[in-house]
């Protein structure tokens, strides 16, 4: 029989709706399920209970876009490669263990140039390294001179993509992730420039699909994002409105309701770094905030996300950022949760394996000594947290 606890005296939020489960406070984990949540009052002597003294129970944190293999103190990506491999796979390894412990079960990674973050997860799933779950892309599909062309999935046409994602699917990639826009961190490409045309980003996304992937597409620009909307993809990467006057300046309505039509995630990656713009009155924090309102107003679903690994995006600080995300979004304390644990699931395609507490669902748990539908703060300092069942902390 599978090792059992139950964790009794609890507050908790489940990952849906705006306030506490009024009709249980107690939840039994049998190995890394939840197998039972009802009231403490209604269990016996249990010699596998825990009291756990009223602390708060929220589903493990998600975060939607992360690069395990990056290291946010280096700025050029192409300093990042230590000559030794075992040393990279150590760093991967010790920032797997600090995301847990900071309350994050579960981390899409969006980019590595050699598949370590795959052995990362492996790793972890086998339950010999501490970590999140992690749904891994491995080499995005980008164009020559593309957007982290350095990764090695560089495509001229459609049946060069046809062979990177064929080398990815060889690998053990569980999606798909393909550069539609240039990026910031790749000299020699525009944020606001297409990298594929209409017609080639539609054939790439439906080579993956056809394999079974999901699809996230890096947009900054607008072209991009209605190209890789048109192309069915699964989660828009940033989405930053990227157009001839700048950064969030050329938001489309018309892209945004195909978004919202085809049930189209936005990961927004907001970062920590953004506070700088909260309360700073200026232009673009207006922007940000417009369009976040409009996407919202039509019914874009959006998922939290922070690109960690990126320069100082460190890849522990999903609950710091959240009440940042909240800002922005214009999202309530229990809405931003919500976009970290039961919707970042969905979007990821894990909405019914984690991101909730729920019977059936993985024990994927963070308690907090707090209120964190009053005040998020209470998250960045978890009591304990279990990853599918186990105890990450002490
Ligand atoms: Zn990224």
């Amino acid at each position: 029989m599978a090792r059992a606890t139950l964790y009794t005296h609890l507050r908790i939020w489940d990952g849906l709706g705006a306030t506490y489960r009024d009709d249980v406070d107690a939840l039994r984990v049998e190995g890394d399920r939840i197998a039972w949540m009802g009231r403490t009052d209604d269990v016996g002597a249990d010699a596998n209970a825990r009291d756990m003294g009223g602390l708060t129970a929220v589903p493990g944190l998600i975060d939607a876009h992360v690069h395990m293999v990056l290291d946010p103190d280096v700025r050029d990506p192409l300093a990042q490669t230590a000559p030794d491999r075992a040393v990279r796979a150590a760093a991967m390894a010790q920032r797997a263990a600090d995301m847990v412990r900071a309350g994050i079960t579960t981390a899409r990674d969006l980019g590595g140039g050699e598949w370590l973050e795959l052995e990362l997860r492996d790793r972890i799933a086998r339950g010999e390294a501490v970590g999140p779950r992690l749904v891994c892309a491995g080499q995005p599909v980008t164009s020559p001179g593309g957007h982290c062309h350095f990764w090695g999935g560089t495509a001229a046409d459609v049946d060069a993509a046809a062979a990177v994602i064929a080398r990815q699917h060889e690998r053990g990639v569980d999606l798909i992730k393909v550069m539609a826009t240039g990026g910031t961190m790749t000299k020699g490409t525009t944020p606001r420039d297409a990298q594929f045309d209409r017609e080639t980003l539609a054939a790439i996304v439906a080579l993956a699909r056809e394999r079974g992937y999901a699809v996230a597409a890096h947009c900054h620009g607008t072209a991009g994002i209605r190209y890789a909307a048109a192309a069915g993809v699964a989660t828009i990467e940033h989405c930053s409105w990227v157009g001839e006057n700048g950064w969030g300046a050329d938001y489309d309505a018309e892209v945004a309701a195909e978004l919202a039509a085809r049930g189209i995630w936005v990961s927004p990656t907001v970062n920590l770094g953004w506070k700088r713009h909260q309360g700073s009155g200026s232009d673009h924090e207006k922007r940000l905030l417009a369009n976040f309102a409009a996407m919202r107003a039509a019914g874009v679903k959006l998922t939290a996300s922070t690109d960690a690994g990126i320069p100082n995006v460190r890849h522990a600080d999903l609950a710091k950022t959240l009440p940042v995300f909240a800002h922005i979004a214009g999202f309530t304390n229990a809405e931003v949760l919500t976009s970290a644990t039961a919707d970042a699931a969905r979007a990821i395609g894990l909405g019914t394996t984690t991101g909730r507490l729920a019977r059936g669902y993985s024990a994927d748990v963070l308690f907090v000594d707090g209120d964190p539908l009053a005040d998020l703060g209470c998250l960045v300092a978890p009591a304990q947290v279990l990853a599918r069942g186990v105890a990450v902390i002490g």
